[in-house]
């Protein structure tokens, strides 16, 4: 009995990777390229791959004694928005990935906790938490157009590129002057 009930996997389903033609023979080889759609929800709130979009897979299987190692790489678009300015920002990502999944009632399926490797699922890996969990360490948490981004003025919210270098919302009312010296004062 395995110690967990797996949710099946849909072989048709593009992240998930069938290796009936991989002899499980340590050594043996097969590569994937392939291009699939992104799966909802890859990325973090303010940043991700958006749905539907091309996800190019390049990938090696290798059967190994206990499973299949599974590396390489995916790259995809990225759509999110400046965490200083909301810009939106559009760029490329790619992201290494290099799990094992274990072969079921192998040694390393029975000792190793589930979070460690991967599991095989028959003759079918499910590559979808892998990615995710690449896809997610990869994106930045606070998402910037540019790394200098000024950001918007507090003031008016327009970006501080379409201002003038002097643009300020200091008041020049002069009790408002004697108003500030005062709380200086009392600092
Ligand atoms: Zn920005
Ligand atoms: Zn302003």
């Amino acid at each position: 009995m395995p110690k967990h009930m797996p949710t099946r996997l849909d072989p048709r389903s593009p992240l998930v990777l069938d290796t009936r033609d991989l002899p499980r023979r340590p050594g043996a080889l097969r590569t994937i390229k392939r291009v699939v759609p992104a799966p909802a929800d890859l990325g973090l709130e303010l940043i991700g791959v958006p749905e539907g979009a091309d996800l190019s897979l390049d990938l090696r299987l290798e059967s190994v004694s206990e499973g299949v190692l599974v590396s390489g790489t995916v790259t995809g678009p990225v759509e999110g928005e400046c965490g200083r300015c909301l810009r939106p920002i559009r760029d490329s990502l790619t992201v290494t990935v290099q799990e094992l999944f274990a072969y079921a009632n192998s040694t390393t399926d029975e000792t190793a906790d589930e979070d460690e490797v991967g599991r095989m699922q028959g003759d079918l890996i499910d590559l979808e938490p892998t990615l995710r969990d690449a896809v997610v360490l990869a994106l930045p948490a606070n998402p910037l157009c540019r790394a200098d981004c000024p950001g918007l003025c507090p003031g008016c919210g327009v970006h501080w590129d379409e201002l003038p270098a002097d643009h300020s919302h200091q008041q020049t009312d002069p009790r408002w002057a004697g108003l500030s010296q005062l709380t200086r004062k009392e600092e």
